[in-house]
């Protein structure tokens, strides 16, 4: 043999025991927290270990993967992303510019997600999230549109994509396109590609799950967002039985699937300020995440899990001056800010003239305010002032933030209990502080540098064994 065959032939039993070595997810999931920063995790695992008394940490599930590394989340337009830019980035492996879904920053190019490369190959693709369908984060896997608010554009994209699952709240804009006109509902439109439409997990336990299916909160409930976790009752949809319910239907095809969850309220929650509401949510999305561990475990050889975020929220702290944390004091919030602030609205109507105390043991029935909680003399001071306005005056001052608009003396509180809590916060918007990467299965140990977000999804295709494009 010449040396010339030789090395043809050195090439080819290279590449063939290359791609024997190499093995390939069948199974891939792709979880996001919307605003879970590296603290929010954090804040989660030290509030849930304080419970126990312990000066600890309590680990998520995917704390405790093997892999783990942190990202940069800057859009091309800015140094603090939002979620278009943000989403975009991870489903497509491109920065464009904020406010953008999977499209260039001049909104011409429309860039292919990684779950449109797994459909491709023939896995089942699966879109779910805590929030709305049409929401900058899930859309950016399944939508190419210049502008994250054109919901209506956005919903209409689920027929092209042709992906197998989709849940969530609902839709924002069913009826009304960009333009603010009145159009064609898209339900039956979604229907007539071939979805059916299922409202509540008991309309999905009677479907073929064999069907496209699009899971949503019940009719004539919230199609905003799913409850916060803090406010959850039985029967209400969450986030956990969305991901088994995808698990499921998605596990009908031979040739794996690709699944995108999306815990979307972390984010909320922060844009509030909310550390509580915060906390439960990192743990309702720690829910989905044990989903899929569990599959994972039945499939260790076939299996990858990616748990990541789009960005941080609020720029918070833990710890806010004395080395004792204090996190156990949340344990005192029983509701979020928004349902306190609607409670507090309907204490209003029925005691338009309560005093100072009455109002007190209102917010220390709900928060532990000074009752289990010492509230600082500033504090007090601001909560007496909103007290006066409010009750006095008769003058309701609100509290806005991104996706909520809340009663003053409510934001107040909360803040009150926070700063007793040893949580502080930098704004009510989205910082640039470094996302987590937890990484385990098939291809994990790829994920193990310092990354920027696009390299998230660009990894993921690389050891899918996907052209990225
Ligand atoms: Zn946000």
């Amino acid at each position: 043999m010449n040396i010339k065959f030789f090395n043809l032939f050195l090439a080819l039993f290279l590449f063939i025991g290359s791609s024997f070595a190499q093995k390939q997810p069948k199974y891939i999931f792709f979880m996001i927290g919307d605003g879970m920063g590296l603290n929010q995790v954090q804040a989660a695992e030290v509030y849930k270990s304080s419970l126990e008394g312990k000066n600890s940490v309590y680990p998520t599930v995917f704390s405790q993967f093997p892999y783990a590394t942190f990202a940069t989340s800057h859009s091309l337009s800015h140094g603090v992303t939002d979620s278009g830019a943000g989403g975009t980035a991870l489903a497509v492996g491109y920065k464009t510019k904020n406010g953008v879904i999977a499209m260039d920053s001049a909104g011409v190019k429309s860039y292919k997600s990684i779950a449109y490369l797994a459909k491709e190959k023939g896995m089942k693709v699966g879109i779910t999230t805590s929030v709305s369908i049409d929401h900058a984060t899930p859309a950016s896997f399944f939508a190419n549109q210049p502008d994250r608010d054109m919901y209506y554009e956005i919903g209409l994209d689920i027929i092209k994509s042709k992906f197998d699952f989709f849940a969530g709240s609902g839709f924002l804009k069913p009826t009304t396109n960009a333009k603010k006109e009145e159009v064609a509902s898209i339900f039956p439109q979604l229907e007539k590609a071939g979805y059916k439409l299922l409202y509540g997990l008991d309309d999905y336990k009677k479907a073929n799950k064999a069907d496209k299916l699009i899971l949503m909160n019940k009719k004539g409930t919230d199609n905003v967002s799913l409850k916060y976790a803090i406010d959850q009752k039985p029967g209400d949809l969450n986030l956990a039985e969305i991901t088994s319910a995808a698990i499921e239907s998605l596990s009908q095809g031979d040739k794996g699937f690709f699944l995108m969850v999306e815990g979307g309220k972390i984010d909320w929650a922060c844009h509030s300020n909310d550390g509580a509401t915060a906390v439960h949510e990192v743990w309702d999305f720690n829910n989905a995440v044990q989903k899929a561990f569990e599959f994972y475990q039945k499939h260790p050889e076939e299996t990858l899990i990616i748990v990541t975020a789009d960005h941080e929220t609020g720029g918070i702290g833990v710890g806010n001056g004395s080395s004792t944390l204090r996190l156990k004091n949340l344990e005192n919030q029983k509701i979020s800010q928004e349902a306190l602030s609607a409670a507090i609205n309907e204490f209003r109507s029925k005691n338009e003239n309560a005093s100072w105390d009455q109002l007190k043991e209102f917010l220390g029935q709900h928060l532990g305010l000074w009752k289990a909680i010492k509230v600082s003399e500033d504090d007090n001071e601001d909560l007496h002032e909103a007290y006066k306005k409010s009750f006095i005056e008769h003058k309701n001052e609100t509290s806005k933030s991104l996706y909520a608009t809340n009663d003053k003396i409510a934001s107040l509180a909360i803040k009150a209990l926070n700063k007793a809590s040893s949580i502080s916060w930098a704004s009510g918007s989205h910082s640039a502080a470094y996302i987590p990467v937890y990484a385990i299965g098939v291809g994990a140990e790829q994920f193990h540098q310092k990354m920027d977000n696009v390299d998230i999804p660009r990894t993921v295709s690389k050891v899918a064994g996907w052209q990225h494009p």
